[in-house]
């Protein structure tokens, strides 16, 4: 990619409109590789631009892929409707850029949570069609009986589903708890899955998305961006 300028850089991040670019980079707010640049038609090439606004440190990104360790009570959606959302975790320049999250976990649900910008990602991620494994800690209101395990494994018939959704992999991990790898991405699917097994979901915390851990270091409520290495972990 050739050389792009500054407010066209800018707005490609998420940082407004042009007009409010080239008002941010007027202002003195930017700095690229250190220096100041209050020119907004300063020419810059993209792949090596490292840039500051109000000197929070960003290097551009065609696409943004970040994962997000998802705390309890926020609502995957930019129109919550009763907990604050996700993108109220992440710096402003995402949502405005248009992140969206990658498949949803409920407003209870914990953990791993990939957001993205780029469309043939979302969907080639977020659609059932893939069978992306998906591993899933679950903290359970009853003990968790061998038969339930079974039955997981065997298959359950969900309300509106033509035919019964087996757990890739299930095993109990406590008294009240399972670890459940499912293959699919349906509403609500695990908590529907153990209740269709004779138990109830109390804790849902999702650890693992094809072969992309959650990482253990990484706080709940704290992101950070996907590197190749990560995407290449996913497929
Ligand atoms: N299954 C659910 O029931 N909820 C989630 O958040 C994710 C998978």
């Amino acid at each position: 990619m050739g050389p792009m300028k500054l407010e066209r850089l800018l707005h490609s991040q998420g940082f407004g409109s042009r007009k409010e670019c080239r008002a941010l980079i007027r202002a003195g707010r930017v700095a690229v590789a250190g220096q100041p640049v209050e020119d907004p038609f300063a020419e810059i090439p993209p792949e090596d631009a490292v840039f500051s606004v109000d000197d929070e440190d960003w290097r551009y990104r065609a696409q943004a892929y970040v994962l997000l360790h998802k705390p309890a009570g926020h609502e995957c959606s930019h129109q919550p409707q009763f907990h604050p959302s996700v993108f109220s975790l992440l710096p402003e320049p995402l949502g405005t850029r248009g992140v969206q999250c990658v498949g949803r976990l409920d407003q209870d649900s914990t953990g791993l949570l990939l957001l993205s910008d780029d469309g043939q990602f979302i969907h080639r991620w977020s659609s059932g069609k893939k069978r992306v494994p998906k591993v899933y800690e679950v903290t359970t209101a009853e003990a968790v009986t061998d038969e339930q395990v079974a039955t997981l494994l065997a298959g359950v018939q969900l309300h509106d589903e033509p035919a019964p959704i087996l757990a890739a992999a299930c095993e109990r991990t406590g008294e009240y708890a399972l670890r459940l790898t499912v293959t699919e991405g349906k509403y609500h699917q695990v908590k529907r899955m153990v209740a269709a097994a004779g138990n109830h979901v109390e804790r849902l915390h999702r650890t693992r998305i094809g072969g992309l851990d959650l990482p253990a270091d990484l706080p709940a409520g704290a992101w950070r961006w996907l590197d190749e290495a990560d995407l290449a972990r996913l497929a």
